[in-house]
């Protein structure tokens, strides 16, 4: 169901439009980001909070939302201009990201592979060293990739995950890739792979291993396998707590040939950005910002006595309730400004203190999103978490964040610890 915002800003087709989460004033965004980020939450609000509750409650994905992307130009956000995308940088990406998450988590989140796909292979590989035959060549092919989405709508996902040390940065994918005459024979296996079996294409992480060699991390190779190629299969249910539209189910590849032209990161391109553009990996939490920002306006709503289908009784006038606000808003404002603060410095080779501050932005808005949700729940009381309104599964999938690797909640509490008490080589011994 569709919640108005009590803090709105404008009307379009006679929908009242939220205020953004980030105001382009008091955030100092160009016209050109506050048009894109304008049209994502308009997108968000007028046609995928509608279409929300019926994807969370079937598990299923959200294929018409995938058509409007692709209508409005947000299929192609992060492709650079002269490939006929809308050329966001990683800010503006991230920015209209919290904006669909505030509407459907699912959309988000599995836009953000989609997106990833072109924003690494994109301006994130601008900022990385190759020589000019590779530079050429990576602009060949990312040039046939992006032609399928902005022209046909093709649907990318990034399955990483493998159930072991692997998608955490600790050793190589397991998923291999050895090289034949025109390409290479990828043999493996993913688990959560989102939007499994509806992508066009699964922008696969694996490891280039020659005969007689042994595995290695700088050998990571970022396959886009056609969904349709030989050996390439889906098994598993998918039924979780939240997150469910994503349909995050196992991918399997059995002597999969995969032909050279498929590679969206040239040879040790992706290597080099995992090293020196870490921001990379904190695209999965825009969605669960938008989340956030989405359990305190169905808070303020509810408490209002404004939201659409329920009885016009107002709450606001308990000081605990007030209370309970003051702590949401609080946090909100908490997240929002480390998280803002991370998302734009995101670059090549960042600062120790910036690496630290994109962890603990990660931890934020995914604990975060999942505690201003909890307090929103315990204070809106028990109607407030029935099916027929979005709370309760806003809740579910805020709870998703703090698990997507490579930096779940843990392993930023982790690396923050250690990588603040040591230097680099420094050890105990
Ligand atoms: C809704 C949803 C969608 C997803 N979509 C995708 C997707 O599209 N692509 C994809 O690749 N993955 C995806 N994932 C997977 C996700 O990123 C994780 O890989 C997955 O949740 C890991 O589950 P696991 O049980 O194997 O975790 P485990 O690997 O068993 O880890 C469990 C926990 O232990 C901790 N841990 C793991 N390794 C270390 C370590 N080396 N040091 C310290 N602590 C560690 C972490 O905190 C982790 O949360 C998705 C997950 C969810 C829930």
């Amino acid at each position: 169901m569709t919640v108005q915002a009590s803090k709105s800003v404008a009307t379009m087709n006679g929908i009242v439009l939220d205020a953004p989460i980030f105001d382009p004033n008091a955030f100092r965004l160009n016209d050109e980001q506050t048009e894109i980020i304008a049209r994502a939450r308009q997108l968000g609000q007028s046609v995928f909070a509608g279409r929300a509750a019926a994807y969370d409650r079937e598990a299923r994905f959200p294929t018409e939302n995938y058509r409007d992307l692709h209508r409005t130009g947000l299929l192609g956000i992060a492709i650079p201009k002269k490939h006929r995308g809308l050329g966001a940088n990683y800010q503006t990406y991230a920015l209209a990201a919290a904006e669909i998450g505030r509407y459907c988590g699912a959309t988000a989140l599995t836009w953000n592979m989609h997106v990833c796909s072109t924003l690494w292979s994109g301006p994130l590989a601008d900022d990385l060293d190759m020589d000019a035959a590779t530079r050429d060549e990576h602009e060949r092919r990312r040039a046939v990739h992006y032609k399928r989405i902005v022209d046909d709508g093709a649907v990318y996902s990034q399955p990483f995950s493998e159930g072991g040390a692997a998608a955490a940065g600790g050793v190589a994918f397991g998923t291999e890739a050895k090289p034949v005459k025109g390409g290479w024979i990828v043999n493996g296996k993913k688990i959560f792979a989102s939007l499994a079996g509806h992508a066009d294409y699964y922008g696969v992480l694996c490891t280039e291993v020659a005969e007689g060699e042994t595995a290695s991390r700088r050998n990571t190779l970022y396959l886009a396998i056609a969904a349709k190629t030989d050996g390439v299969s889906v098994v598993g249910d998918w039924d979780p707590l939240g997150m469910r539209g994503t349909v995050s189910r196992t991918l399997l590849f059995k002597d999969v040939f995969v032909p050279e032209e498929a590679a969206l990161m040239p040879r040790g391109v992706y290597f080099q950005a995992a090293m020196r553009w870490p921001h990379m990996f904190l695209t999965l939490s825009p969605t669960y910002m938008g989340l956030a920002q989405a359990a305190y306006d169905f808070t303020l709503r509810y408490l209002r006595g404004e939201v659409p289908g329920t009885p016009p009784v107002k709450r606001r006038m308990y000081p605990t309730k007030q209370i309970a606000v003051a702590q949401m808003q609080i946090k909100l404002e908490q997240i929002k400004a480390i998280w803002f603060q991370a998302v734009t410095e995101a670059g090549p080779s960042p600062s120790k203190e910036q690496v630290l501050r994109a962890y603990a932005a990660q931890y934020s808005a995914m604990e975060g999103a999942n505690e201003i949700a909890t307090l929103a729940i315990r204070t809106c009381g028990g109607q407030a978490m029935l099916k027929s309104l979005p709370l309760e599964r806003i809740y579910r999938d805020s709870r998703c964040g703090a698990l997507m690797l490579p930096w779940t909640a843990e392993l930023c509490l982790d690396r923050i610890g250690r990588e603040a008490l040591y230097e680099t080589g420094e050890t105990d011994d």
